[in-house]
């Protein structure tokens, strides 16, 4: 596992080599510091141990050059972090806990060697996903390298959840409150900055979208605090704007909902456009009971109610939206990637 395929020549070779021995040797590291993973990088396959009365969750993610980044404006260290982020994220959102992560990539030869002095990109890459990785327990324990006339990283992701326990999409009832984590719509709004800033340098601190769109947090301790207390009833992670998860969330549960406008947590700098419909913020949006004591905050991130699910009916819309001026449907207008 982690493999290298790259051609290269025989100038590059020592470089690239010596890159993935790198990169094998910090995943090696954490991964023998991982209870759950039995045998990392290094066999034909790695081997996992749940605990008894474990369940696997498994989610992949692919993400492509032009589609999911940019390699001309995203820091290389801000694809790693999110490209892990997005797996962890689908974990937290069914309140599993990660157990080993998994990352397959197909990349131009010139991303693999060292530049003008700078070190290869794709170490920057790993960099950020390493930091990522040990601030969630999460150890990379395979992976593939090759190269491909495009930048591309597919993420595996298993993690485990107590049998029968997991959070899904499909049990909120009528009249369950709907709540999200965090703040919505800092990401699409920090993408829309760093369009402002092609070309420009990066400021050491970054503003606060562009750190939420760079380097997001998956909910992790969200998502499991949200099973083990048995508040929620669904879950689904925000990764396509929150009026197209809901929407995931109504068709598994075969509801409509209503969201008040007025009470959506807007992310500082965002407008409620971006935070009804872009993509990215990774937080968490779940049901509970209309009855159920949610806290006001999980682990310290705010938690919002922002609306209640309804039975379906003739007529109704599948997410009505509640404004001063009136109701009206929330269309569907998720992320659309780069579109
Ligand atoms: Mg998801």
């Amino acid at each position: 596992m982690l493999e290298g395929r790259m051609k290269t020549s025989v100038r590059a070779e020592t470089g690239e080599l010596a890159l993935l021995r790198e990169i094998r040797r910090r995943a090696r590291s954490g991964a023998a510091r991982a209870p759950g993973v039995v045998l990392g990088i290094g066999d034909d396959c790695a081997l996992l141990r749940p605990r008894p009365g474990e369940e696997i969750a498994v989610t992949t993610d692919l993400s492509i050059d032009g589609r999911h980044f940019r390699l001309a404006s995203h820091p290389p260290e801000a694809i790693g972090h999110r490209v892990l982020a997005c797996g962890l994220s689908d974990l937290a959102a069914m309140g599993a806990r990660p157990l080993a992560a998994f990352v397959s990539m197909g990349l131009p030869a010139a991303l693999a060697s060292p530049s003008r002095g700078r070190p290869a990109w794709v170490g920057r890459f790993y960099d950020g996903l390493f930091a990522l990785a040990r601030q969630f327990r999460t150890p990379l324990a395979g992976g593939d390298l090759a190269e491909s006339p495009v930048a591309l990283a597919d993420i595996v992701l298993v993690g485990a959840v107590p049998k029968r326990k997991a959070l899904r999409r499909s049990g909120a009832r009528p009249d369950d409150g709907i709540y999200v984590t965090g703040a919505l719509g800092g990401s699409a709004a920090g993408l829309a900055l760093l369009d402002r800033m092609v070309g420009s340098r990066l400021p050491a601190r970054l503003p606060g979208p562009l750190q939420v769109h760079l380097f997001p947090q998956p909910r992790i301790v969200q998502g499991q605090r949200l099973r083990q207390r048995g508040l929620a009833t669904a879950a689904i992670d925000i990764s396509d704007g929150l009026s197209t998860d809901l929407a995931h969330l109504c068709e598994e549960s075969s509801l409509s909902a209503e969201i008040d406008a007025g009470v959506i947590p807007v992310a500082r700098g965002a407008t409620l456009d971006q935070a009804l419909h872009g993509g990215e913020d990774y937080e968490l949006l779940f049901t509970a009971p209309a009855a159920a004591r949610v806290p006001r905050a999980i682990a310290g991130v705010p938690v919002t109610r922002v609306g209640r699910m309804l039975r379906r009916r003739a007529g109704r819309p599948q997410i009505a939206l509640l404004t001063a001026n009136g109701v009206q449907p929330l269309e569907t207008r998720g992320w659309q990637h780069f579109a």
